[in-house]
């Protein structure tokens, strides 16, 4: 059978997407690996009407309503490659099976490639975060830290005073210059330059190499990121740079550079959240749907 569209990744991004196409009484299937970016969150902040809810209970809830339409199939899988194919695409999932769509949503979103310093993964998402809007509120303005990783260390060691007296810890990675250091003391930062040698306690205390510790009510950090899926690049799809890491190129209807294939969520931005990965999956699940009613010459 050849689908309306096939959307690869079935987290708040591809569902919203769904949503849209199902509306419209679309054949549309959900193919989702079910490893979704927050899952090491115990709640999630900043979405309407979900503040403060668990992450995977506002995506339970979201599919129990995406599925109740019928037009909709839903595989949990991953998918392996997608290619050009007669009417729009195949994609090919682990363990063999193909499927065929003219249309094609990449929904896949990113992984968080953290640094290699003892303590910080087990603690990723409960006291060491990335997103001061998501997670800063609840630190009750307690002594907070910011670890200096990739290019951005500087703008979050800048933001994060709104939620807490702050310390740059520069782990031996960056040194701020003069300028910065003149900007971090008009915002109230120390600065820690000792090397971090782990992270413990029941929150996030830093064990500095020279034996000293500082505990923390939480440590923000920016991860490099990478696209969980290879799909993007075999299709061909032209990606952008972002602070954090690659991300797919899109136009304001989240079409990327590969015609029929769109892509939404944390996959085709900068930076993301809940709240904008469903806003791109809305839109993106119109777009398709109105390529599929006015874009005859495409496939
Ligand atoms: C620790 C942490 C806490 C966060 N807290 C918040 C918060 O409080 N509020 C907020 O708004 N945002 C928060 N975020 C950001 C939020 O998680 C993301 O912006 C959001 O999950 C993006 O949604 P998405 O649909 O684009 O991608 P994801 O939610 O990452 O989902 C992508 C889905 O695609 C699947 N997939 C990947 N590759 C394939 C494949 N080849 N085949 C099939 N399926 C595939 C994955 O398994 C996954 O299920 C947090 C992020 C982190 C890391």
């Amino acid at each position: 059978m050849l689908l309306d569209a096939i959307i690869i990744g079935g987290s708040y991004s591809g569902m919203a997407a769904a949503l849209q196409l199902a509306r419209a009484r679309r054949y549309v299937l959900v193919v989702d690996a079910g490893q979704r970016r927050n899952r090491f969150a115990r709640h999630s902040h900043g979405f309407l009407t979900q503040d403060g809810e668990p992450p995977g209970a506002i995506a339970a809830r979201a599919r129990e309503q995406l599925m109740r339409y019928p037009t909709v199939t839903w595989i949990e899988g991953t998918v392996r490659s997608a290619a050009a194919a007669k009417g729009g695409f195949q994609v090919q999932l682990e363990g063999g099976a193909q499927h065929d769509g003219r249309r094609l949503v990449l929904a896949s979103g990113v992984a968080d490639e953290l640094p290699d310093l003892p303590g910080l993964r087990e603690r990723w998402g409960t006291s060491v975060f990335l997103c001061p809007y998501c997670d800063g509120y609840e630190l009750a303005q307690g002594h907070l830290g910011v670890l200096a990783t990739g290019a951005s260390w500087f703008h979050q060691a800048m933001l994060i005073p709104e939620w807490g007296r702050t310390t740059l810890f520069t782990n031996g990675i960056h040194h701020p210059d003069a300028e910065q250091r003149a900007a971090l003391a008009t915002r109230g930062v120390s600065i820690e330059e000792t090397p971090v040698r782990s992270v413990s306690g029941e929150r996030a205390t830093m064990q500095l190499e020279d034996g000293r510790s500082i505990p923390l009510e939480g440590l923000f950090l920016i991860p490099r990121t990478r696209l969980t899926s290879a799909v993007a690049e075999g299709l061909g799809c032209a990606l952008d740079d972002g602070h954090m890491g690659p991300f797919i190129r899109t136009d304001a209807k989240k079409a990327t550079s590969v015609p029929g294939v769109f892509a939404c969520g944390d996959v085709a931005r900068a930076a993301g959240s809940v709240s904008l990965a469903v806003g791109d999956g809305a839109m993106a699940g119109a777009a398709v749907h109105q390529s599929l009613v006015f874009d005859s010459s495409s496939k």
